[in-house]
């Protein structure tokens, strides 16, 4: 007896597991058929998440590194642990789910521009000069795209593309 009929026998009928090892009642069948729409579904929804070669991750992240992007900062954009990352780098891992695959070409060197910290004083000297000429944070908010009229920037350091955003608006108001 295979493990697969082991564990399908305690399965009631109306599983998949059940039809996976062999039972065609209509209850088996009609699981198996819910399964496989769902999963039609979800990849043309684009979020189907089953297993794919790990070569074309691997090509990317190897782009990435020779544009300086470490598995570090990639880790840390796409959420994918450093030691996954890893081991898809150095070949070891030769497949890997799809959402990963789609999470790791989500770094591209243009997000991780836009991600990296800048020194924040230069943004907030211009946003000093736009308040004292008489606009308001919750405009300056507005403005720059925020959803909550709070204009919640951090002191010292801030991404860079929070700096470009302040940096366009300010020169396009305040022409010197
Ligand atoms: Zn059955």
């Amino acid at each position: 007896m295979k493990p697969l009929s082991i564990l399908a026998a305690a399965k009631p009928h109306g599983t998949r597991l059940k039809y996976l090892a062999g039972c065609r009642c209509l209850p088996c069948r009609a699981s198996n058929a819910r399964y496989e729409n769902r999963r039609i579904y979800a990849r043309r929804s684009g979020d189907w998440n089953g297993i794919v070669s790990a070569g074309r991750a691997r090509r990317h992240l190897k782009a990435l590194s020779r544009s300086g992007v470490g598995r570090r900062t990639v880790a840390e954009i796409s959420g994918v642990p450093q030691s996954i990352v890893h081991q898809i780098k150095s070949g070891r891992r030769r497949r890997i789910r799809a959402r990963t695959e789609r999470r790791i070409f989500l770094v591209n060197s243009r997000a991780m521009n836009q991600a990296r910290l800048v020194r924040a004083d230069r943004t907030w000297r211009m946003i000093a000069r736009l308040l004292d000429e008489g606009f308001s944070k919750a405009e300056i908010a507005r403005r720059l795209g925020y959803r909550s009229p709070a204009l919640q920037l951090r002191r010292s350091r801030i991404t860079a593309r929070t700096a470009l955003r302040i940096e366009r608006f300010y020169s396009r108001y305040m022409v010197v």
